[in-house]
């Protein structure tokens, strides 16, 4: 089993915090989430920070979040936008193994209707929700593409994602998750 970081990277909804603390419990690594660090350290949201200072503020505090926490064993849940800088992506992909999570339009628009108060950033152009993740996939899903080591289908239920992941970092890290659950019996 690999002891490298595993960077999760995709669109809002593509599930990288769900899916991102299974992964972790199976594989017995830390679960770090940048979002969530960065609100923390910073004491405010996502949004806060973007109304008061705008974009590339956040987008500065992003790649410091990112290069903080970055350790051996962990799985580091990242925000949608970190493939935008250049910077970013070569980190990403120098310092672990990144995975794309990847999944349809309707899928994600689906999940960010579903449960909009999980997502904590603001809207990114005050479209309606499809439209707009029509239009951030466009730009961005050749960036994932090029910065992930591996893709999955995020499209599928959470423990198959896991699943799937496992099985592309290297096949006998699949056998980590029947040794755990053959463990808890
Ligand atoms: P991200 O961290 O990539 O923005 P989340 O993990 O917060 O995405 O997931 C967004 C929403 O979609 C959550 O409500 C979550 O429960 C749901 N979700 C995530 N992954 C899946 C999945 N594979 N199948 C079904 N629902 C999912
Ligand atoms: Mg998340």
């Amino acid at each position: 089993m690999t002891t490298e970081p595993i960077f999760l990277i995709g669109a809002r909804g593509c599930g990288k915090t769900t899916v991102g603390q299974k992964l972790a419990q199976a594989c017995q690594f830390d679960f770090l989430d940048t979002d969530q660090i960065l609100q923390q350290r910073e004491g405010r949201t996502i949004a806060d920070i973007v109304a008061k200072e705008g974009w590339p503020a956040f987008r500065s505090r992003e790649t410091q979040t990112l290069q903080s926490v970055t350790a051996p064993q962990s799985v580091i849940a990242t925000g949608g936008g970190i493939i935008l800088a250049p910077v970013n992506r070569e980190f990403l992909r120098k310092n672990g193994i990144v995975i794309y999570l990847k999944a349809p339009v309707a899928v994600l628009a689906g999940r960010l209707e579903a449960f909009p108060e999980e997502s904590q950033r603001p809207t990114l152009t005050g479209k309606p929700i499809s439209e707009e993740v029509r239009e951030i996939l466009a730009q961005r899903d050749a960036l994932y593409r090029e910065t992930a080591h591996h893709i999955v289908d995020a499209a599928c239920d959470p423990d198959d994602v896991v699943a799937q992941i496992l099985a592309a970092i290297n096949s006998p890290a699949a056998a980590c998750i029947q040794a755990n659950s053959a463990t808890a019996g």
